[in-house]
């Protein structure tokens, strides 16, 4: 028994903490061949989309547990690469107009720079319908009472909450985005540590992602999940 119990011992304090690539946190990847991701099946997405295996199989979970209550979930945008946002970012950065600094400022509202996505990461979704007014009314303000109240439940969590004396930075509320917090912290800490401004190249007005500091206010302006308070 002794020994049993000490190999499981060793066995877990073996269990590392996964190591993330700079190409997996700035979305240097092609989420089709990814190992680590998984084509989600079309019942659950508008489009053809991916996900990290855990988030996937956690959605799932909750997509079904929803679904016993009434609620459809379906998701409009899951994994994306670094080169999709540039696509994103360019087409925005061309068509609003005003000064540069300002101009970076009004996309990054609710757009991210290529490279600091918490799409990039494979375990971030965002569901049903891309703008807040959809949740405050009829299906929609169902939809995200039963999220506000289940998606916990499931590991996920809103990280663009409205601003507040604790969040007074990043992007805006986004009541569509949900983030699985098991492997989006563990990212988010990798980022924390191995990715700089140098790494925040290749689009238009780049040189504003130091100026405007976007891995401190955005990458980690995000609210916590209130499901870990103490
Ligand atoms: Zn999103």
């Amino acid at each position: 028994m002794f020994g049993l119990g000490l190999l499981a011992l060793v066995q877990t304090s073996f269990i590392a903490i996964p190591e993330y690539s700079k190409a997996d946190l700035i979305g240097d990847i092609d989420p089709s061949t990814h190992r680590d991701f998984d084509k989600m099946r079309s019942k659950y997405c508008s489009k053809t989309s991916y996900l990290r295996e855990d988030c996937y199989d956690a959605f799932k979970d909750m997509w079904a547990a929803a679904r016993k209550d009434g609620i459809q979930l379906i998701v409009v945008s899951a994994a994306r690469s670094r080169s999709y946002q540039k696509g994103i970012w360019n087409r925005k950065w061309l068509t609003f107009g005003g000064a540069e600094s300002s101009r970076a400022e009004k996309i990054l509202q609710y757009s991210s720079m290529p490279g600091t996505s918490r799409h990039h990461w494979g375990t971030d979704l965002d569901l049903n319908a891309l703008n807040n007014e959809y949740f405050e009314n009829g299906e929609g303000a169902k939809i995200y009472a039963w999220l506000s109240a289940h998606a916990g439940e499931y590991g996920f969590f809103q990280p663009y909450t409205a601003f507040n004396p604790y969040r007074d930075a990043g992007y805006r509320e986004e009541k569509w985005h949900w983030s699985y917090y098991p492997i989006a912290s563990q990212m988010q800490r990798a980022y924390r540590k191995m990715i700089g401004y140098s790494d925040l190249k290749g689009f238009m007005g780049d040189e504003y992602a130091e100026k405007l500091k976007v891995i401190n206010n955005y990458v980690m302006g995000i609210e916590g999940p209130n499901w870990l308070a103490p």
